[in-house]
């Protein structure tokens, strides 16, 4: 790296005057109508009005509006009046000139886009508590009005990103949390999809920068590799293309690290089973009478005609968009190396729109083309504005961000058939959108090959196998585990069916039982079994004897003033007396325990911590400090959505923080863990975590339907890298399906 303190003035000058000359050229380089005179004067304006001011980093202040300019024309599309509203973005915030002078020396419009962006200028970092939140607001009610505003701050927002390594720690941690709670959202919403990973890359390399770095190992240790299988991959296919006479071209991309973590994360799955490392793009640039559909649909024969393709792995944005505008054929394929490569097909157009989005979208919008799902966004966005009437601008920013995501989830079957379902639906409301019949047998589901119970929420993109079981009957609770009103219509109607049955089958269990002992059916006899049961009224009684929620062979022993039966259906073990463990953890371990490692790095911390009852984070973890109102640091895990949220909210009195466990304090924590039924499955567990001796185990909680069971185990444990042993360990047994921390 140059160190910018160093340099003469001269040197600062000749790299300003280079910096501007190269903007100039990417401004050349467009199809926009050439406006040097205006360029040339904005820049001059502002480099005057920043003259002398410095950066953290020691590089002239101009540099930072001259990079946001050059992101406004190379990443984003747009033209002079926001080129000059970019280099002058923070002369009204920074120095003594006002936006009169502004609307004097240039026009109104670049003044009132310059008046947008010093309105939501990250300047604020008072004692207001949600000054933060409160610019955001500002900066999406500028949307309807010149949604160039907000292209331009997230320009503005890329830079500082991109140069945060001069920044503190703390400063750091408040910036990527308002990064990934709006920005990176914000960008994916309005398609501009290279600045949303990127933005999402850096935060996660700020954040969690010791995972960060190693991945950045292990892709660049791989990278050679993919290179050559790149090579030989579109061999053959760049043959065919070129004999069809395609104008064309072939691109690689490899995964970011972030990106390889989340698929690491909710895959579950290690660095090296990450298959689509590489991907391949080929964007084809269609002649004027030419159908770009037709074509990527050609060229995707053409690739599959050499290359076997995954059989589940097609996608066709063509025909159904994504809802941000997203156009595309992915298809995954047998590379010559035995491994997958998914490859995304694509006219120039496609990828314009979803480098680009916004900018390109209109460039390409046709007088009579209908009204497209980002414009509806739009206007939405703007009616909320318009209705509602917030309270405060954190709730604002949480309805708002509800909006940022999009309504609809596209979910695939075994097949590979394309279903559109309303966002937030589960695998029951999917079994039920398949079939009524499919719906009330449904046990559970298989997404991308991993068992998820029928409450799991489908994100996009998932493949879903419904599993079903005959002797399978809908159930009660049901009605909060789908979201769509369909599914809830269909199981209501299935339910007041089954229920006459189910409470006709109780009420015979019942009587059968209570005869059974000589006992006549009255009031008396029903009185018993219903106080048995702590159950109030007899309908409710025959219900859950009717589901087969409650045994009746319990019953004959009540009158007969025998002893209590064991009737549930969880089991529930205790272990051991932990009691005096959990007090450790609920109560302030700094105040009593001096030997605590909680490791404030640049502030002075308050009197004592708290561990945040949202994330439970443990030592290991990857935490952050909360500085309460009291001076009490509360410790969240860095990835937990509240932290988060304080991040972006109250970024001032976030710390950086970093915990390492020295074994004395143990913390309660839970993992889930899933699969299919088996005898003697408790034992293994239970030995499994016996065996380990940093791990105690508090309760376990096991319920299990149709052969597919969901359970919870709380336990003790020092640090995160005890959990991770232990859910390795616990992996070994064969009917275990998945093993997680939830907390
Ligand atoms: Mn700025």
């Amino acid at each position: 790296m140059i160190d910018y303190h160093n340099l003469t003035p001269e040197q600062e000058e000749e790299m300003i005057q280079s910096e501007f000359k190269a903007l100039l050229r990417d401004y050349a380089a467009t199809a926009h109508k050439q406006k040097i005179e205006i360029i040339t004067k904005a820049f001059e304006f502002a480099n005057k009005a920043h003259g002398g001011v410095k950066r953290r980093s020691g590089e002239p202040y101009i540099m930072h509006p001259l990079a946001v300019a050059r992101i406004v024309v190379n990443e984003i599309g747009l033209g002079s009046t926001s080129i000059c509203a970019a280099l002058l973005h923070d002369v009204v915030e920074d120095t003594d000139y006002t936006v009169e002078d502004i609307a004097n020396e240039f026009n109104p419009k670049i003044a009132s886009i310059v008046a947008g962006l010093t309105k939501i200028s990250g300047g604020i970092f008072g004692e207001g508590a949600s000054a933060q939140a409160e610019n955001f607001r500002k900066l999406i009610l500028t949307i309807p009005e010149d949604v160039r505003v907000i292209l331009i701050k997230m320009a503005d927002r890329l830079h500082n990103m991109r140069t945060l390594g001069s920044m503190p720690p703390a400063k750091q941690l408040k910036i990527t949390g308002e990064t990934q709670y709006i920005y990176a959202p914000l960008a994916q919403r309005l398609g501009f999809f290279l600045i949303k990973t990127e933005l999402e890359n850096l935060s996660f390399k700020y954040e969690q920068p010791s995972i960060y770095s190693k991945l950045e190992r292990q892709i660049m240790q791989v990278t050679p590799m993919l290179e050559d299988a790149f090579r030989i991959f579109i061999q053959p296919i760049t043959k065919i293309l070129d004999s069809y006479g395609y104008d064309y071209e072939i691109v690689k991309r490899i995964k970011s690290p972030y990106s390889v973590f989340k698929k690491m994360q909710t895959k579950h799955i290690t660095f090296e089973e990450v298959y689509d490392l590489l991907a391949v793009r080929i964007i084809l640039k269609p002649k004027p009478n030419e159908n770009e559909k037709a074509n990527c649909w050609v060229t995707y024969s053409a690739i599959t005609s050499i290359y076997t393709p995954h059989p589940d792995r097609t996608r066709d944005w063509i025909n159904t968009p994504k809802s941000n505008g997203y156009e595309a054929l992915h298809v995954t394929v047998m590379g010559p190396g035995g491994n997958w490569i998914e490859v995304q097909i694509r006219s120039q157009r496609m990828n314009d729109i979803a480098e680009k989005g916004l900018a390109a979208h209109w460039k390409y919008k046709t007088g009579e083309q209908e009204e497209s799902d980002l414009d509806k966004w739009f206007k939405s966005i703007k009616e909320m504005l318009d209705t509602s009437d917030f309270t405060n601008a954190v709730e604002f920013m949480d309805t708002f961000k509800l909006n940022l995501y999009s309504t609809e989830i596209f979910v695939f079957t075994p097949k590979g058939d394309i279903r559109k379902m309303p966002a937030k639906s589960t695998a029951l409301d999917f079994a039920f959108h398949l079939h009524s019949d499919i719906g009330s047998h449904c046990i559970g589901a298989k997404v991308d090959h991993r068992l998820v119970p029928i409450s799991y929420e489908l994100q996009s993109g998932d493949q879903v196998e419904i599993l079903t079981s005959k002797s399978q009957k809908p159930q009660m609770e049901w009605l909060d585990f789908c979201t769509t009103g369909k599914a809830k219509a269909q199981l209501r109607t299935i339910l007041k069916k089954e229920l006459k049955a189910i409470i006709k089958r109780g009420q015979d269990a019942v009587e059968e039982a209570i005869n059974s002992v000589g006992q006549p059916v009255n009031n008396q006899t029903l009185q018993v079994v219903l106080d048995h049961f702590k159950i109030t009224n007899s309908a409710n009684l025959y219900s859950a004897i009717g589901n087969g929620k409650i045994d009746t062979s319990v019953i004959p022993s009540l009158f007969l003033n025998k002893t209590k039966n064991k009737w549930m259906r969880i089991w529930k073990l205790q272990f051991g007396s932990n009691d005096n463990k959990k007090e450790e953890t609920t109560s302030q371990p700094t105040q009593h325990n001096p030997k605590k490692t909680l490791h404030i790095t640049d502030a002075d911390v308050g009197s004592g911590y708290k561990i945040a009852d949202c994330c439970q984070p443990i030592p290991g973890d990857n935490v952050l400090g909360f500085i309460e109102t009291g001076g009490d640091v509360i410790v969240h895990k860095r990835d937990c959505p509240v932290a988060q949220k304080l991040q972006a909210s109250y970024g001032n009195r976030i710390l950086s923080a970093n915990w390492e466990t020295q074994k004395v304090l143990s913390f309660l924590t839970t993992i889930e863990i899933s699969g299919v039924d088996q005898t003697g499955l408790l034992k293994q567990i239970v030995q499994v975590i016996s065996d380990d001796y940093a791990i105690n185990i508090k309760n376990i909680n096991i319920d299990t339907t149709n052969g597919v069971f969901l359970g919870t185990l709380d336990i003790y444990v020092y640090s995160a890298d005890d959990i991770n042993n232990l859910c390795k360990n616990l992996l070994k047994i064969k009917a275990l399906k998945s093993v997680k921390r939830i907390k």
